[in-house]
């Protein structure tokens, strides 16, 4: 086994004390080096974004770049302050104040030396210094390093770091592992990677694995005489791997970064007649995306209207793209589970079956390619799964893919097709190891040893599925269940609602168990001490059920509506006046009554990449579960921090204040425009998180921070909000004032007729009604305002319309 990557070296590297980062400089602001910037801001650490000189500009056009780029790269624009631009001829003396110096200039071994060279007299003793590479051998840049060699150590970020969660770490010779161990840990908590160690071998884990698959994908499909699209579908969702299939993201990464990855590859993995096709393709300089064509290509039909063209390989021109017609892989999406699909598409007979003929060859080369690689790439197979999943976003890796189809029959039936199959799963089956993992995936067979060794398991990740398994970290498991929610122990006192409802969407299973659990006389308030509402899914919640909500609509079932509303509202007061503390987790989108669980609980613990908002405007709705009703509370107790009400005043001056009006207007704003934050620091700004909120970079520490977050507020003597009864209503003079603003936003075409009318719902319930200002009213008054205001948006036919449109499209109408 290398001696970079033993077994456990991910666990014990990222349990160690993060590095700390107080300042950080990027050398190089090309694609990786300003996203790389962006996001060390994103993480609240001041930059230095270093390049060649003229003046700073590359370095100053790079941010001015980066506030343009798509998808965004900061969590929001402000961020950009803490990046200040500079250049390598004047601004090197800065780095003594830096703590992390990383270098992102042009994958070029003699650039990045010589540039190292210069950089070291400035560098801070302690300081870390890093190279960041697709692929060249990190050890040779190091020995070029005259001083420094123990804190330097190779990076691969993916593009882009914002959003691709791995990072492969390659330490060279002389790094101190103390040092890899403190990156590893900085990389994981604080910038939300998910760290990979690799060895000093071309193109390192993901890439190597990756584009050995799509030139194999590739030259299936010539073999074969499969088309483009049919190989995409081959290669997208069927098994697991994101939408793009093959050569969707081919396009996307650009052919010119493939073939440079492809050149570096030590075996011919990366030949066949797909490399002709590669280089005729580079030299018309169809690079995918960036240069508007590959092999794919968009165009404007006759009609005006967007049309997607596809290249045929035989004759390099492109044709109208044509829909994969394979029954097979039709008939496998009636399985949810990847496992169940895997099984279904290779039992077929692939003499009989396109689809089961191409899947045969390309799984089994994946598969023994990945068994050949473990030692040589990464320390054993569960950092290749690891590796594959978080830098290609595939739901298994090859070992998990393997084991989910059977590696013994699989294996027996490769060998019935001719296929080639690795001696070292030979030996791993002749040992009667049937699989690479253990049942619970707490150990993995290492062919190095021909042993089982425990899978590194990092302090702090953690997901709900590893709690249902009880005895987890002395979890007792599910607890109560129904097929919308769960309640999950997760051990120390603490329990956890999980959302998995069908779709994520909240009915009447979700409702329910969350009001029966968080209620004051529960079992679960006697038996646990604080409460996390998460989830695994990729998503919180996109709020209520809306299919349940229209046809109740359709039918004037106006009793069994009103119920449905007051099930919400109970739910969220469950929440907000539970005894213990109540800590939700969002991450991903949390729309509509998503957000309103949020905005009841005690405190929220979001993930950094939280979508969170109101948006039941965009259905012609309010929101109805107590979301408009917190609106006004927060807008109420934000203007009573600016501006304290005179206790020798009438509280009519408080509710007419400026402070007052401000707040109540922005949140109109939130709710009438559906907005919805781009991350959890901007849903900060907006208003729908508060400071208290902290934010979690990791998505696999969501979990357990916010348990830790209910396990301290819970140590620390939690009580419960009461019910406010004296809410100083806005009033009238408030809601004119508002519904002015609604009036102006419709002239200025910016709202329709229906949304005015949403709007001017919204702002009624904002104001409290039509009363006198600073008249007092309670929680209750409120919420019985959102159901009268729910009921009649429900009525409307534009109402219907927007709903039906959206469950048909997932997008919004605006009628
Ligand atoms: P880039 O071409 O976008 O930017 C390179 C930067 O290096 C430019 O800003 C340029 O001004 C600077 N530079 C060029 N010559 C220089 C010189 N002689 N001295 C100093 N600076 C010089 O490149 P990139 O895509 O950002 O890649 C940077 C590194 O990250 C490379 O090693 C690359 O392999 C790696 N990487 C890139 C990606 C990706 O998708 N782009 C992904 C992972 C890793």
């Amino acid at each position: 086994m290398s001696a970079t990557s033993p077994v456990s070296a991910t666990a014990k590297a990222t349990d160690a004390q993060p590095l700390l980062v107080r300042r950080a400089a990027v050398l190089g602001a090309g694609t990786m080096g300003s996203r790389i910037a962006a996001h060390l801001a994103n993480a609240g650490i001041p930059t230095l974004l270093l390049d060649i000189p003229p003046k700073s500009k590359t370095a100053e056009a790079a941010l001015a770049a980066l506030a343009k780029s798509k998808p965004a790269a900061q969590f929001e624009p402000s961020l950009a302050a803490l990046i200040t631009p500079g250049d390598f001829d004047n601004d090197l003396p800065k780095l003594a104040g830096c703590d992390w110096v990383v270098e992102a200039v042009t994958e070029n071994l003699e650039i990045k030396t010589a540039l190292l060279s210069r950089v070291l007299p400035h560098l801070a003793p302690h300081a870390l210094l890093t190279t960041n590479t697709s692929g060249l051998p990190v050890g040779r840049i190091a020995a070029g390093l005259a001083s420094h060699r123990e804190r330097f150590l190779g990076t691969h970020f993916f593009n882009p770091p914002r959003y691709m969660r791995l990072v492969e770490v390659i330490a060279a010779p002389e790094t101190d592992r103390a040092v890899v161990a403190a990156f590893a840990a900085f990389a994981d908590r604080i910038l939300g990677k998910q760290v990979v160690f690799a060895n000093d071998t071309p193109n390192f884990i993901a890439n190597r694995i990756g584009i050995a698959v799509l030139f194999n994908a590739a030259n299936g499909m010539l073999e074969q005489g499969l088309t483009i699209e049919e190989v995409d579908a081959l290669t997208g969702p069927a098994l697991g791997w994101p939408r793009t299939g093959t050569f969707r993201l081919a396009d996307m990464v650009g052919l010119d970064v493939l073939a440079h990855v492809a050149a570096n590859f030590p075996e011919g993995v990366t030949g066949g007649r797909f490399a002709s096709i590669l280089e005729e393709m580079l030299k018309r300089g169809w690079l995918g995306d960036k240069a508007g064509q590959g092999f794919y290509k968009k165009t404007r039909g006759e009609d005006g209207k967007e049309q997607r063209l596809t290249l045929d390989l035989a004759s390099f021109e492109y044709r109208p793209a044509a829909k994969a017609a394979l029954p097979a892989l039709e008939r496998s999406k009636n399985a949810t589970a990847l496992t169940e699909r895997l099984r279904l598409l290779l039992a077929n007979d692939p003499a009989k079956d396109k689809t089961a003929a191409f899947l045969w060859p390309f799984l089994a080369a994946l598969w023994s390619y990945a068994a050949e690689r473990i030692g040589e790439v990464a320390g054993d197979a569960a950092s290749i799964d690891r590796a594959m999943r978080a830098g290609f976003n595939w739901e298994m890796g090859p070992f998990e893919m393997w084991d989910a189809a059977g590696v013994e029959s699989t294996v027996a039936r490769m060998k019935a097709l001719g296929l080639p199959v690795s001696p070292r799963v030979e030996a791993m089956l002749a040992a009667g190891q049937t699989a690479w993992y253990t049942a619970d995936g707490s150990a993995c067979y290492q062919p190095e040893t021909g042993k089982l060794e425990p899978v590194a398991a990092v302090a702090g990740h953690a997901r709900v599925a590893d709690f249902r398994r009880s005895n987890f970290q002395a979890s007792r498991g599910v607890v109560r269940s129904n097929p919308g929610a769960s309640l999950v122990d997760l051990g120390d006192g603490i329990a956890c609602i999980e959302l998995h409802s069908l779709k994520n969407a909240i009915g009447g299973d979700v409702l329910a168990l969350i009001s029966a659990a968080l209620r004051p006389d529960s079992d679960a308030v006697r038996d646990f001490t604080g409460f996390v509402i998460g989830g695994d899914r990729d998503n919180f919640s996109v709020g209520a059920n809306l299919m349940q909500l229209l046809l109740t609509a359709q039918e004037g079932e106006w009793d069994e509506l009103a119920q449905v509303i007051h099930a919400f509202q109970q739910m969220t007061a469950a929440i907000k006046f539970c005894p213990r503390p109540v800590v939700v987790a969002p991450f991903g989108l949390t729309l509509g009554g998503g957000a309103e669980i949020c905005l009841h609980a005690a405190r929220r613990q979001p993930h950094a990449e939280t979508y969170i908002g109101l948006v039941e405007a965009g259905v012609g709705l309010i929101p109805a579960g107590g979301g408009t009703k917190e609106m006004l509370l927060r807008a109420v107790d934000a203007a009573t921090a600016l501006a304290p009400p005179d206790p020798r005043e009438p509280l009519a001056r408080f509710a007419q204040s400026v402070e007052l009006a401000t707040a109540l207007k922005n949140r109109l704003e939130l709710i009438a425009m559906a907005k919805v934050s781009t991350s959890a620091t901007e849903a900060r700004s907006m208003g729908l998180l508060t400071a208290a909120d902290s934010i979690t970079m990791n998505r696999e520490r969501l979990l357990l921070d916010a348990k830790a977050q209910a396990a301290a507020l819970a140590g620390a003597g939690y009580v419960a909000p009461q019910p406010r009864m004296r809410i100083p209503a806005p009033g009238m003079a408030a809601l004119a004032g508002m519904e002015t603003g609604i009036f102006l936003m419709g002239e200025a075409g910016y709202a329709s007729e229906h949304d005015m009318k949403v709007a001017r719902w919204a702002a009624y319930i904002l104001a409290g009604g039509r009363v006198t200002p600073g008249t007092p009213v309670s929680e209750q008054y409120l919420l019985d305002m959102e159901l009268e205001a729910f009921l009649s948006l429900c009525g409307e036919r534009k109402t219907q319309e927007r709903i039906a449109f959206t469950l048909k499209t997932g997008k919004p109408l605006r009628n």
